[in-house]
């Protein structure tokens, strides 16, 4: 099987995975409350931050946000998603504070440093070092970076998994390679902490119903066929080695 970004190359296979993911209430794992509580870490913000959110995809994370306060420019590759994003805001009497802007997180540059960077299962897209040295200058000093990030739980991963993210996402580390990493950009660490499996729950149990009804809707492509492979492939490499893997949310400051 060829990986997934080789296959996104594909024009009606990466619109096809588009539609399907743009449908989903969000693009990764995640949980409104862990979003909620872990804003909550960071003590020192100013009443309504000026917030970034990188990667925001469909908007869960960063409505969460909006309702803890923080004024914020969604910042995403594809319209599709913040299309979603806009119709939920419009769903909310009043409407959020959130900007919209289709561009690229490794290009995208605020008018002035802001308060809070976060960006929950996105900066793999551009390389976790490179996005934390990006961010950092976009950030005031005494700023915050909060990401989240899919991380080795263990040393010696089983084979199968081993094989399957070799392929799908190499330049996965541990948790200590990340903090080592964070430190090494120059960011103050705060602490990481691991997402319970319930988050990933609540992205893979929405995919899995697509999923069986778009089979059930009728007759797919072969390239669409393989693009559901590939998703199930994933679901189940997650199933059968949870504990190996899994996404941790990284907090660091950015300091003088
Ligand atoms: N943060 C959302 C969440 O947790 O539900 C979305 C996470 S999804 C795994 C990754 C998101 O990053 C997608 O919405 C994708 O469109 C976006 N993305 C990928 N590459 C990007 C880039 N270079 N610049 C901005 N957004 C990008």
């Amino acid at each position: 099987m060829e990986n997934f970004s080789d296959l996104m190359e594909n024009e009606e296979a990466f619109r096809f995975f588009l539609e399907l993911y743009a449908d989903l209430p969000r693009q990764g794992p995640g949980d409104d409350r862990i979003t909620r509580h872990t804003f909550g870490l960071l003590t020192s913000l100013p009443p309504r931050p000026v917030t970034i959110d990188m990667g925001c995809g469909s908007g869960a994370q960063t409505l969460e946000l909006a309702r803890a306060g923080c004024q914020i420019t969604a910042v995403d590759l594809h319209q599709i998603f913040l299309d979603h994003l806009i119709q939920r805001m419009k769903k909310i009497n009043p409407e959020p504070l959130i900007t919209p802007v289709c561009t690229g997180m490794e290009s995208y540059s605020p008018p002035t440093p802001v308060d809070l960077i976060w960006s929950e299962g996105a900066v793999y897209n551009i390389g976790f070092e490179n996005g934390l040295s990006l961010w950092k200058n976009h950030l005031k000093n005494g700023g915050f970076l909060v990401v989240s990030e899919m991380t080795w739980l263990i040393q010696n991963p089983p084979a199968p998994v081993k094989e399957f993210w070799d392929r799908e996402y190499p330049s996965m580390q541990t948790v200590l390679d990340n903090q080592k990493c964070i430190e090494k950009v120059g960011y103050r660490w705060i602490g990481s902490f691991l997402l319970p499996e319930s988050a990933w729950d609540a992205f893979y149990a929405p995919q899995k119903e697509n999923i069986a009804r778009i089979r059930m809707d009728g007759s797919l492509s072969p390239v669409q066929e393989e693009v559901l492979a590939i998703i199930e492939d994933e679901i189940r490499i997650f199933e059968e080695y949870r504990g190996t893997y899994g996404y941790v949310f990284y907090l660091m400051q950015r300091v003088a």
